[in-house]
Formats: structure tokens, C-alpha cells, sequence
């Protein structure tokens, strides 16, 4: 068997369990926005039959037979090549390594623990849930052990979601940037333009559903999502699945609050256009998957930050906006309305943070669940270190669990490491944004003329396209010629905050 023959037959089966998972989101999708109430069992039911059909042509003997083949010495690859096998022999370990029964035992520990967390955030009552913790702690672990980083738990956590990543560095790039970010927020909250601008974000109230609806669908095609190869409907929580010539966004519309619909349709787009400019030929193998989800966090924080709350920007989308709601902006004046967009207020809830406060957040979390991993932290002393570091970092201390350690759903179905992906994400966004801009400095004014060409396209060539050919601390080296850092992060919020606040 020729080397490329057995690397055509190896990609056949990849993209074969890849169209499978796809369907799998597709069920998920179909969930959110528009499973009627009494079908979740017979969904159930579809998803599990489809995840045991998923996890088969993942595990695949035959797979494992071509990766042996492949991934001799003597064979000659082409680097693109060896990034797919490099990716596969990852998915098919995963697949493999995990014994049957320990994955349906997880599978069925996330939803009862997603019921469980459910019933405790609504009811205040963090002694119901911490056994469920506690399961989930030790399935990690476990998870870890099989995968061969028994030694590492929570550095195979974080490698789950993006590849290379280690608990070392990522507390490196948070204590840095905790630094500065800690004193930041403390000078824009004394700054007497903070009320000003949660006093005009509060005017704007009573904006008709159809309008914002129409108003997000004419912004984000203008920044390039093809309405041709992908939707946006409404859901509990918006989110973005799909990929290539499929993307699925989704949004939620509240009257009084039309900035939320509108920036988180915007952070979606940035999801989707990184899905939509994936190499459609290669979906599903290593040239056509995101680089992990610090990346993909990258592409929507870019857009719905450093571009969607930029001068040009609003200079483009304003006034069409007060021509859409004349009544309901009469009362913002048009530097209201900018304070509006860019409002700072320390809040207890990480979804409700602003963009500046928004990663101490994260750091809060990362900083709990390394020492939940490591021992030094009990899951029953849980709400108490909450509390402290949230005061720390935050600022503000809960009442309740509720609005503290009880606040997100991530570790009720044993999503450990997650949270790291939103900040690192933010520090790619700046520095990514830092590099366009050195090569374009006109930016804000093709933002004014409502024309994003040059950003996309810039982003597509040397984001999208690689698909996962480099992790993503390795490609954002090759894209921006630096480490990740937290510097760009800081100088970026210095810059748009110092100015309107400071
Ligand atoms: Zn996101």
C-alpha cells in the first residue's frame, strides 16, 4: 500500500466520523431552538444512538492500522500530511483509550449532573450538588489516568480544549495580566463617566423585536457571514455550531436591552465566519478544524470587541440605528450611545461582565479549579474560596451561591479547563488586532465606510485557512511573529477604556 493511498483511505474514515458528529450538533442545534416540549426522550434516544455510531467510526480498527502505517519513519510526508495524522492519532487515542463502559458512566453522570446543578442554582443549595462535583472531579481524573496524564490532570483538561495548552502557562499569562487589570478597573469605576454610561446604556429601552432583528441581520452580513451557508435563530443561550457551508447561530432578544442581542449576535458572527472560512475540501481532517477553542474565542472576541465597539464601526451602524428606533434613541446623544456600547461595571455574574472586567472573571475560575485539581481545595470549601476571590478579583462579594460558585453550568457535566479558552482568547483577539492594524492603520475608517473586506480576508488567509495545521499559541507566533502575551491585551483596554474613562 502506497503512502498515499493508505493517507486517502485514512481521510475517507475521518471525515466519515466527522459527518457523523456533525449530525450529532445538528440534533443539538434542533434541541435549542425548536424541539417541542415533549420530545426531549425520543431526542435522548437519537443522541445516544447516534454518539454510540460516532464513537464506532472513531474507533475504527482500521484507523489505527493506517496511523501504524503512516506514522513509520521511513514514510514520506507532506507537512500538511503529517498535521492530519498527528490531529487523528489524537482523536483515535481518545476514542480508543477510553474503555466503553467508563464513557457511557461520564456520559451519564453529565446529564445528572446538569439536572443536578439545575435544581441547586434555583434552589441556593450548593450542599445538593457538591457529591455531583466531587463524581465529576474524580471522572477527570480518571479520564486523565487512561489518556496517560494521570501525573497532569488538569494540564490534559486544558489540552482538551486547546491542544498544548499547560496549567504552567496559563498561570504565567493570568498573574500578569491580573496585575494590571485589578488597578484598571478600580480607576474606570471611581471615574465619574462610569455612571454616566450605565445611565445611558439604562435609556435605551423598548426596542421592537423585528427591528433589532432586522438591524443584527443587515450588521452582520455587512461583516461577512453568508446568510447562503448559514442561520440565526433565537435560543435560551446563544451559541454557534455548524461548520463549512452549515454554520448555525443563535441569539436572544430582550426589548430593554438591545445592545445584548446585538453584541452577542456579533461574538456568534465571529464564530461563524471562522466556520464558514474553514477549506470546505478538508472538513474534518487537521486542515479543516478550528485550531481549539482559545482561537475560535479569538475570531468572536475580535469582532465583537476591538470591531464592534470601534468609533468606525458605530460611525457606519448609528445612524442607520436611530433611523430604525427614531423614538426610542431620541433621548442618547451619540456620545451616550458610544459610553453605552463601551459601559464598565464590575458585576457578581461572568455572562453579564463588560469586556474588561469580563477576564478577572476567568482568572477567578482558573485559579479555583487548579487548586481543586491539585488537592489543595475540598469541593465542600467551594463557595467560601469563591467568595474570597471574588472580592479579590472582582471586587464585589456574593450574597449566595446562586450568584456565585452555583453560577455556571460548565463543571456540571465535568467541563474542567473550559474557562481558560475565553481569556486566552481575548489576549489572542489584541494581538491580533495589533497585528492588522500595523498593516493596515486605515482600519477604523473602512470601519466607518461599513467595510470589513480587508479584516476578514486578512483573518481568513492566515487564520481560518490553516485549519488546525499549528496549535494556537504556534499559529498565532506565525501570524503575529510574538509569543501570547498579555500586554496587547492591557495596552488595547488601556487604550479604548483610559480614553473614554480616564
Ligand atoms: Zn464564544
Amino acid at each position: 500500500m502506497t503512502t498515499d493511498s493508505a493517507f486517502a483511505e485514512l481521510t475517507r474514515l475521518i471525515k466519515r466520523a466527522h459527518t457523523l458528529g456533525t449530525v450529532g450538533e445538528l440534533l443539538g442545534w434542533d434541541e435549542q431552538v425548536n424541539l417541542p416540549l415533549g420530545g426531549a426522550d425520543q431526542r435522548a434516544a437519537q443522541q445516544a444512538a447516534l454518539a454510540e455510531a460516532q464513537h464506532a467510526a472513531a474507533s475504527e480498527p482500521r484507523l489505527g492500522e493506517l496511523l501504524a502505517k503512516l506514522e513509520k519513519p521511513a514514510r514520506e510526508l507532506t507537512d500538511d500530511q503529517r498535521a492530519v495524522v498527528k490531529n487523528a492519532r489524537r482523536d483515535y487515542d481518545r476514542a480508543t483509550k477510553l474503555p466503553a463502559e467508563f464513557v457511557r458512566e461520564k456520559a451519564a453522570q453529565g446529564s445528572r449532573g446538569y439536572h443536578a446543578w439545575a435544581r441547586a442554582k434555583a434552589a441556593d443549595d450548593f450542599p445538593s450538588y457538591a457529591p455531583v462535583l466531587e463524581t465529576n472531579l474524580e471522572l477527570a481524573k480518571r479520564e486523565a489516568a487512561y489518556l496517560g496524564r494521570g501525573d497532569a490532570p488538569y494540564d490534559h483538561m486544558l489540552d482538551k480544549h486547546d491542544p498544548g495548552l499547560t496549567a504552567a502557562a496559563v498561570e504565567k499569562l493570568f498573574d500578569a495580566l491580573k496585575r494590571e487589570l485589578v488597578p484598571l478597573v478600580r480607576e474606570i469605576t471611581a471615574s465619574p463617566v462610569a455612571a454616566r454610561a450605565r445611565a445611558a446604556a439604562a435609556k435605551l429601552r423598548g426596542f421592537p423585536v423585528e427591528g433589532q432583528r432586522a438591524f443584527l441581520r443587515e450588521v452582520t452580513e455587512r461583516m461577512g457571514f453568508d446568510y447562503a451557508r448559514g442561520r440565526i435563530d433565537v435560543s435560551l443561550h446563544p451559541f454557534c455550531s455548524g461548520t463549512g457551508s452549515d454554520v448555525r447561530m443563535t441569539t436572544r432578544f430582550n426589548a430593554d436591552a438591545p445592545l445584548d442581542a446585538l453584541f452577542s449576535s456579533i461574538h456568534e458572527t465571529g464564530h461563524g465566519l471562522y466556520e464558514q472560512g474553514l477549506p470546505a475540501a478538508h472538513l474534518g481532517t487537521a486542515l479543516g478544524i478550528h485550531a481549539g477553542m482559545a482561537m475560535h474565542e479569538s475570531q468572536s472576541r475580535l469582532w465583537e470587541n476591538q470591531v464592534a465597539r470601534s468609533r468606525g464601526f458605530w460611525r457606519c451602524f448609528e445612524p442607520r440605528l436611530r433611523e430604525l428606533f427614531p423614538a426610542q434613541t431620541a433621548a442618547v446623544m451619540a456620545d451616550e450611545l458610544y459610553l453605552a456600547v463601551n459601559a464598565v461595571e464590575p458585576t457578581l455574574i461572568r455572562v453579564e461582565a463588560d469586556e474588561v472586567t469580563y477576564n478577572l472573571h476567568i482568572v477567578l475560575r482558573f485559579e479555583v479549579e487548579k487548586k481543586l485539581f491539585s488537592g489543595e481545595l475540598a469541593v465542600r470549601d467551594l463557595p467560601a474560596a469563591w467568595r474570597a476571590a471574588s472580592r479579590e478579583l472582582v471586587g464585589l462579594e456574593p450574597a449566595n451561591d446562586r450568584e456565585g460558585v452555583l453560577q455556571d453550568v460548565h463543571w456540571s457535566d465535568g467541563a474542567f479547563g473550559y474557562f481558560p479558552s475565553y481569556c486566552l482568547g481575548n489576549m489572542l483577539a489584541a494581538q491580533l488586532w495589533y497585528r492588522a492594524l500595523a498593516l493596515r492603520p486605515e482600519l477604523d475608517a473602512d470601519f466607518a465606510r461599513g467595510d470589513f473586506s480587508w479584516l476578514l480576508g486578512w483573518l481568513r488567509e492566515h487564520i481560518h485557512a490553516q485549519g488546525r495545521r499549528f496549535d494556537a499559541l504556534e499559529l498565532a507566533r506565525r501570524v503575529t511573529g510574538e509569543e501570547l502575551s498579555p500586554r496587547p491585551l492591557v495596552r488595547y483596554l488601556r487604550e479604548r477604556y483610559g480614553g473614554l474613562y480616564l
